[in-house]
This record gives C-alpha cells, sequence and structure tokens, in this order.
C-alpha cells in the first residue's frame, strides 16, 4: 500500500479545483445545500457543463468521446468532485457511462460502439441495470428472463426487480436465458433493450422510507434488434461479470471521505443535543471515528492495486463489507442520539437511496432517519454481507467451498 500520491496526482488536482472554482456559483456548498429541485436541476446544467469541458466519462478513450484520463487522474478528480459536493453526472450516469458504457468500449461491435457511446453522452438514452429476478439475486445465474430468436429480432418475456432508477430510463442492459438447455453459466446472452415500448411494464416498488427509487420490470413479448447482443449470443454471463468489474476504483478512495464527512455532522448534532458528556455515547462516536479511519486505509490498498492496473480481487469484498455493516452502525447511533425526534423526521431528505446525504446537506432529523433506513439496504447492494463472507472465506481464507448441485442443464434443475 502506498498513502502517498505522486506529485503528478497533486498537478492535476490543482487543475481540477481550478476547473470547479471557475464554474461553481459563489458561497457553493454542496449539492445538499439546495432544495431537492433545484439539486435536481443544478445536476442536469452541471451535467452539459462537464460535458462541455471533457469532464464527462472521463475514463473513455478520447475517440469515443471520453476524458481518456489515466486511473490516477480518475481518482483525484473524483476525489475534488466529492469534496466539492458536486455531482459527476446524473444519476442514472452511473449504469449508463461508467457500466454498460465502458461494457460496450470493451465487447461491443464498432457500429454498437458508433451508436450507442454518442446517445450516452448526448442524454439521450438512458440505462438502468436489469440483472435482479424475484429468484436470482445472490444466486444471478439463476435468471430465467428468455429471449426467443425471431427473425430479426429478440422476443422478451419474463420479470427483473430491483431496478434502480427503472422509471428514469429509455434503455435496459438485460441478462436474458436464450439457451434453457445449457448449464446455468451458459445459454444466457447481454441484451441492450429500448424500454419505451409496449412489451416494457415498470412498475415502482415504494421502499421503507416511503420514497420509489426502484422498480419491478416486466417484459411481455417485448423487443429489441436481433444485433442488440452484447459480447455474442449466450455468452453473457463472461459480459455481465465485466460490468461488475467496473465498480469504481475511486470509490474506495471517495467512500471514506463521504462517511468522514457525514461523521464530523453526527458529532456536531451530537454536541447540539449536548450528547457529547454520555460516556456511552462518547464511546460509540469514538468506535465510529476509529473504523472511518480504519475504512481509509483499506480504502488505500484497494486504491493501490486499482493504480497499478490490477483488478480487484476477492479482497475487495472486506471494503465492501467494512463500509455497508459501518453505515448501519453510525446510522443507528444517529437515531439513538435524536432520540424521539428521529421518529417523526422534518427538513430536507436525502436525493438518493445510495450511500450517505448529499455534501452541503443540512443536520436535519429527515437526513439522519432516511439515511439510517437507507443504510439498511448497503449491506444487499452489489453483493450481500453473507456472500461477502463466502467469498472471503472461500477465496480468500481458503475455507472449504459450499456445496453446490446445480451443475446440469439449467431447465432441469430444481428450483424454488
Ligand atoms: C438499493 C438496491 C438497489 C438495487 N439495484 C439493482 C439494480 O439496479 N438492478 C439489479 O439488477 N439489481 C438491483 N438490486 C438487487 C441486488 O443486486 C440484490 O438484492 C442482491 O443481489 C441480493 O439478492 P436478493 O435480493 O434476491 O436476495 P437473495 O439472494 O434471495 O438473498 C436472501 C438472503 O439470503 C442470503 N443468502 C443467499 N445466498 C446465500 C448463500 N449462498 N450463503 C449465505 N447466505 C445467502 C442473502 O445474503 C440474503 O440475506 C438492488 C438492491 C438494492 C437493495
Amino acid at each position: 500500500m502506498d498513502v502517498s500520491y505522486p506529485r503528478e496526482a497533486e498537478a492535476y488536482r490543482e487543475k481540477v479545483q481550478a476547473f470547479l472554482a471557475e464554474h461553481l456559483p459563489a458561497g457553493w456548498k454542496g449539492v445538499g445545500a439546495l432544495p431537492l429541485e433545484e439539486a435536481e436541476r443544478f445536476t442536469a446544467e452541471w451535467r452539459r457543463t462537464l460535458a462541455d469541458n471533457g469532464y464527462l466519462a472521463v475514463s473513455w478513450p478520447k475517440e469515443y468521446g471520453g476524458g481518456g484520463l489515466t486511473p490516477l487522474e480518475t481518482v483525484v478528480l473524483a476525489e475534488e468532485f466529492t469534496r466539492a459536493g458536486v455531482p459527476q453526472g446524473i444519476p442514472n450516469d452511473g449504469f449508463s457511462i461508467q457500466l454498460v458504457g465502458n461494457t460496450i468500449i470493451r465487447w461491443g461491435t464498432e457500429s454498437q460502439k458508433h451508436h450507442f457511446l454518442p446517445r450516452i453522452l448526448s442524454g439521450e438514452d438512458i440505462w438502468c441495470q436489469g440483472y435482479s429476478e424475484p429468484n436470482a439475486g445472490s444466486d444471478l445465474a439463476n435468471l430465467g428472463c428468455r429471449a426467443v430468436r425471431d427473425g430479426d429480432e429478440w422476443v422478451i418475456n419474463g420479470q427483473k426487480i430491483w431496478t434502480t432508477n427503472g422509471h428514469l430510463a429509455n434503455w435496459i442492459f438485460a441478462l436474458t436465458r436464450t439457451d434453457p438447455t445449457a448449464t446455468k453459466h451458459r445459454g444466457i446472452s447481454f441484451l441492450l433493450c429500448p424500454m419505451d415500448q409496449p412489451g416494457i411494464e415498470v412498475r415502482p416498488i415504494r421502499m421503507l422510507s416511503g420514497e420509489s427509487e426502484f422498480n419491478e420490470v416486466f417484459f411481455t413479448d417485448a423487443r429489441c434488434p436481433a444485433d442488440n447482443v452484447l459480447g455474442g449470443v449466450d455468452n453473457g454471463w463472461a459480459v455481465a461479470m465485466t460490468l461488475l468489474g467496473y465498480e469504481r476504483g475511486e470509490a474506495a478512495a471517495v467512500r471514506p471521505l463521504l462517511f468522514r464527512a457525514e461523521l464530523d455532522r453526527l458529532l456536531d448534532m451530537a454536541r447540539e443535543r449536548a450528547k457529547t458528556d454520555d460516556p456511552l455515547i462518547r464511546q460509540q462516536l469514538a468506535w465510529c471515528y476509529s473504523k472511518v479511519e480504519i475504512m481509509r486505509y483499506l480504502g488505500l490498498k484497494v486504491l493501490t492495486q486499482f493504480l497499478q492496473g490490477q483488478h480487484p480481487g476477492p479482497e475487495s469484498s472486506i471494503f465492501k463489507l467494512y463500509w455497508s455493516e459501518y453505515h448501519r452502525a453510525v446510522t443507528e447511533l444517529a437515531m439513538e442520539i435524536m432520540g424521539m425526534d428521529g421518529l417523526v423526521p422534518t427538513g430536507r431528505p436525502p436525493s438518493s437511496a445510495i450511500g450517505t446525504d448529499d455534501v452541503g446537506a443540512p443536520n436535519s432529523t429527515a437526513s439522519w432517519a432516511t439515511t439510517f433506513l437507507h443504510a439498511r439496504a448497503g449491506t444487499i447492494y452489489a453483493g450481500t454481507s453473507q456472500i461477502q463472507r463466502n467469498i472471503l472465506g472461500e477465496q480468500v481464507l481458503g475455507l472449504p467451498r459450499e456445496p453446490k448441485a446445480d451443475g446440469g442443464p439449467w431447465n432441469e434443475l430444481q428450483r424454488a
């Protein structure tokens, strides 16, 4: 692990800081300081500013309209944007630019690249992720959404679930079963499917917090062009795994910054509510502080591997397990500090169900109580805590593997 950044990183940092100073409004405190509707408007306008200045899709090669940044520059940019509390795009850009965009660059044909990539940058195509199904979450390869070839098209029938921001998207990348007679990891194809058609219905799911950020997506004789297979027919598992590998390296640098800023807000709230003399609260706050510091070093370890060009290995499960379990604990502490006030939340809630509240957000009871509910999901998405522990046990510690009884053709497997 290397805990210091090379000199060229600092030079690039100054460049990013100068860009932010030039383009952000005077007195900028972070997008969290804006009311929700204004924050949404700012984010859409900011995306255009990023596009005009080559700061959108920074990791894509320049030939596809990206920024062509090195991994180190990508990390520095993400750090500075996080500190300043400005987004790197609209919420679906995580799916559009980071996930499917990078995967199209890796697996797409030239004509797929030339068709889809510019439309992502222009904002014409907005993507969501169609992986999970009611019977395929942790065991993703069990997916059963069926695609059958009909002339120049695929006809798709089945259901996806937990589709984040599916209601904001007009395209879905969907894992589909194209050969049910093959074993379960084979016979899967990765389809690029337009959502604006009668065969696709998006139904919102109401979350614990009362909001609806994710959806069920039903395919009933939905159609997509035969050429919209990424990476070849029946080769979707390899493509799906490539996409999951684009979990950002820079997240390892950014998350500890966000959790530290969040903890500072909690300390302020504990002081305001005269809780810092309570020995039990003090002890828990100190525990949180140590956890965030350890997370910073864990992040640097993951980051060092990323900057050395290594793919995050099974040890990266430590980081996922660590931050998501920590976030549940720190938000439970916030509820304890707020006491009864936490039950009648007031003020601006977070703009997204993922991670911490926005930088600059007011220290309101709605901010903390909603983040407390959202933090439950952190130990589920991107692989549950149990699955992370399985990975660590089997692939890092070398413990015996879980017995598997699913080697035969997918359509002959017994399932619930
Ligand atoms: C906020 C949020 C956003 C999401 N967004 C998307 C999205 O945009 N697109 C998408 O496709 N999916 C999305 N997901 C779905 C997510 O990937 C799945 O929820 C996750 O993979 C777990 O699958 P599951 O919910 O089916 O739970 P299951 O796999 O049914 O697991 C149920 C429980 O059993 C445990 N378990 C399962 N298998 C094992 C095992 N082998 N050993 C030990 N314990 C086990 C799990 O840990 C869990 O506690 C999202 C989820 C959340 C919470």
